[in-house]
């Protein structure tokens, strides 16, 4: 008899996107799960149609209703063009934590084979360099805004430590490049810090992104949930999935309040579409995880029991896998070979592995009410804030020694005095023996002469000021200082 019915969106997507769907629905329905699919578009399809969001809004409405998606790999143009459908999926519908499982799996021969990795990543999926603020600032330099709030950071920290709860775990390491870019960065990490307090059951620690990659490559099975930041997350999965087989085996769960939206890692791996070759594992076991959200949790482990014999017996390897270890691809089998057997696998119990999954089998669905967001109005309302002054990004072809002794003219009376002209992050202004290749795009300081707060008035003058002598003028960024603590960057020896 099957199951209770579930509502699913499901998104076939590019490449080789409608195979791997094909075969976890089969897998799914022969689990004797009983999922009401409402099929939808996204992606490359869509984006030829005209549509530059790449998410039609009927896609958008299916989602509204089921709250739940099984979805194929998107295509994103590269470099130009439209933005991903991919991340603005996760955005309309706030999945704010991306979760990408790699376990050491059976059959699946990798260096680190008989360590025991059995690691999560779970990524902030919405902030970071992902925002997509970006501006040619001029005809030559690019910029890109890295925008990280508290609240995104707590949701997904908070996330991460309630995943760790939920499934017996018991370290969670944030990975930051916080040496680097405190505010942003570092945000990420002072609340991660904050948090671990609630969670005094579970070790928590930090380290650099940069040395999380080299202990991944080094000795992965220390890790148990790195909880990061979108960027470092998207990179340090891959580097993960390529840790137990690559990405034919790397499965992902992006999770918000409301909707959850289950995808394999790898993208639309053109090359093999319509072929009939690609591993459709990564997507099956994205699919346990849906199954899993969806409170079927009998069925996710024997979905997932079904795969690990497979795997395990290692008579239908497909080709991914056959080149790893050596063998005539030849002699591979076919996705859809693949999938049958799977399906014929249900019902039997991994003889390797099953007690890896351990305090999985029984988990809760995946997206448990998380407690509510700490910070309240009345936070913000007692922190005291003053502004002081203004960063001020010119282009120009001026020197910056010349500019500098303008900008101190303009400023020799009034409430202001030039800190400093820099360029692209050093200091050239006064000299402090830096130098630059100059790129025309130049950063001039400006505060209060006490450091006191700098009336709004005062603040619009000196940027119109600077702006008569200098029309070039970029942009304009206020320099905060909250609870005494600035809220802003300094320059060299400053
Ligand atoms: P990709 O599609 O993941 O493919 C890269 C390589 O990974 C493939 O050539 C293949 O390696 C291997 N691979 C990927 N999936 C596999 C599977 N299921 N089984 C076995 N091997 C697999 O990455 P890409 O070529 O960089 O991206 C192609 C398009 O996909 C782009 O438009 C990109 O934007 C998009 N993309 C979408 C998503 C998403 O929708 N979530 C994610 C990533 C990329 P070999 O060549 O060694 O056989």
């Amino acid at each position: 008899m099957p199951s209770a019915a579930h509502r699913v969106t499901v998104i076939p997507g590019d490449g080789v996107g409608p195979e791997v769907v094909r075969s976890a629905i089969r897998v799914i329905e022969a689990a004797g799960v009983f999922i009401d699919w409402e099929e939808a578009a996204a992606g490359a399809s869509v984006f030829e149609k005209g549509d530059t969001s790449g998410v039609p809004a009927e896609t958008r409405d299916s989602i509204e209703r089921t709250k739940v998606v099984l979805k194929g790999p998107l295509e994103t143009p590269v470099g130009f063009g439209e933005k991903s459908a991919n991340v603005t999926l996760r955005k309309l519908f706030e999945t704010y934590a991306n979760v990408r499982p790699a376990r050491e799996l059976p059959g699946v021969p990798t260096r680190y084979a008989g360590e025991g990795v059995n690691l999560v990543i779970v990524r902030e999926n919405v902030e970071d360099l992902y925002a997509g603020i970006e501006h040619m600032v001029t005809p030559d330099v690019g910029q890109c805004l890295k925008v990280i709030s508290r609240k995104g950071s707590e949701k997904v920290i908070r996330y991460a430590f309630e995943l760790a709860r939920r499934e017996g775990r018991t370290k969670v390491t944030a990975a930051t490049k916080a040496n680097i870019m405190k505010m942003t960065e570092g945000l990420f990490k002072k609340v991660f810090e904050e948090l671990a307090l609630e969670y005094p059951e579970i070790e928590s620690g930090h380290l650099i992104i940069d040395n999380v990659a080299h202990q991944l490559a080094k000795a992965p099975a220390q890790f148990d949930i790195i909880v990061t930041t979108n960027l470092n997350g998207d990179i340090i999965s891959d580097l993960a999935s390529g840790l137990v087989g690559g990405l034919g085996f790397a499965s992902s769960g992006n999770y918000g309040d409301t909707v959850a939206i289950f995808e394999a890692v790898h993208g639309s791996a053109p090359k093999y579409a319509g072929k009939d070759v690609i591993n459709p594992t990564a997507l099956i076991l994205s699919s346990v995880m849906m199954l899993r959200h969806l409170a079927e949790t009998g069925a996710a482990d024997r979905v997932e029991d079904a795969v690990l014999v497979t795997l395990e017996e290692g008579r239908a390897t497909t080709q991914d896998l056959v080149r790893q270890t050596g063998g005539d691809v030849d002699t591979a089998a076919s996705t859809t070979g693949f999938t049958d057997a799977v399906i014929a696998n249900l019902g039997r119990s991994p003889a390797t592995l099953g007690a890896q999954r351990g305090d999985l089998a029984n988990q809760a669905p995946a997206m448990a009410p998380l407690p509510a967001w700490s910070y309240g109005p009345e936070h913000y309302a007692a922190i005291a804030r003053r502004t002081i002054g203004l960063d001020i990004f010119i282009e120009t072809d001026s020197d910056a020694g010349q500019l500098g002794v303008e900008f101190e003219n303009l400023t020799a009376a009034g409430p202001f005095e030039l800190r400093f002209v820099e360029s692209r992050g050093t200091k050239v202004y006064p000299s402090v023996g830096l130098s630059s290749d100059g790129v025309r795009l130049l950063r001039a300081r400006f505060v209060t002469r006490d450091g006191g707060p700098a009336a709004e008035t005062d603040l619009l003058a000196l940027q119109g000021r600077v702006a008569e002598r200098q029309p070039g003028w970029t942009h304009v960024e206020k320099l905060h200082v909250f609870d005494g603590a600035d809220g802003f960057t300094k320059a060299q020896g400053e």
